[in-house]
């Protein structure tokens, strides 16, 4: 019933040239694929031109980040407007680079995913636990507010993906098991179906990222409550991208 997401953060990788050489090659690859979703979050200054590379293809653009009020005197950010302006239909938000190395707070996040979902975006709410909150036994603890906090006052109408990036596993090559996904996934799902009811929960996509490679994708793919990926590293090559969103 849920159809799998496979989603890209590119992080602060690519200028617009590299950016368009490799969304040319991604294009390509994957272009016969149909039956799951595909998503590229390139950074702000390639939106643009990669959005015209895009037209026609199978593939839609998310930002990485936005801020909540639609325009002012706040130096340095963008809004939702702007996102939609060069053709994003999704924006990642609380991502954990965006919790730990700039200081979001729930709140901030909040207001975000409130203000994406009013302009006609879709937030991608990324939550997860440090390396030291899952030794102490506190994973669903941490989650659970994150999720909580994250979508106060969302409309259970709305449309929102929840991405699972446990932090120990971002970047490092440390891949949580797909049982041990699974898991937090299924929790995660229990937690919007009681703020949201089951029906609701149930259609919720829940990603899960932190060193996804072609080699793991389909092992944590296959779980009942993995619903697709978000990919970092590797979705900076066109090919280990593509054989990722081709898994089987
Ligand atoms: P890596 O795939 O490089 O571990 O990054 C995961 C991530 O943070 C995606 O948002």
């Amino acid at each position: 019933m849920r159809r799998f997401l496979i989603a890209g953060n590119w992080k602060m990788h690519k200028t617009v040239s590299e950016a368009i050489e490799l969304v040319r090659e991604l294009k390509n690859l994957v272009k016969d694929v149909s039956d799951r979703d595909i998503l590229i979050c390139p950074p702000f200054t390639a939106l643009y031109p990669v959005s015209k590379e895009l037209e026609g293809s199978n593939i839609t653009l998310g930002g990485q980040n936005m801020y909540f009020e639609e325009q002012g005197a706040f130096t340095g950010e963008i809004s939702p407007l702007m996102l939609k302006s060069v053709g994003c239909s999704y924006v990642i938000l609380g991502h954990s680079e965006r919790r730990h190395i700039f200081g979001e707070s729930d709140e901030l996040i909040n207001k975000k995913v409130l203000s994406s979902i009013n302009h006609g975006l879709i937030p991608i709410l990324c939550v997860g636990e440090l390396l030291e909150e899952r030794e102490n036994g506190k994973t669903k603890e941490v989650v659970e507010e994150q999720i909580r906090e994250g979508l106060k006052n969302v409309n259970k109408d709305a449309e929102f993906v929840i991405a699972y990036e446990p932090v120990w596993a971002i970047g490092t090559g440390k891949t949580a098991t797909p049982e041990l996904a699974e898991e937090v996934h299924l929790f995660i799902r229990e937690v919007l179906s009681d703020m949201f009811g089951n029906e609701k929960a149930s259609s919720v996509k829940i990603l899960y990222g932190g060193s996804v490679k072609p080699e793991n994708a389909a092992g944590l793919l296959k779980m009942e409550n993995i619903d697709g990926a978000l990919v970092g590293g590797a979705s900076l090559k066109a090919e280990s991208f593509a054989k990722i969103v081709k898994f089987d």
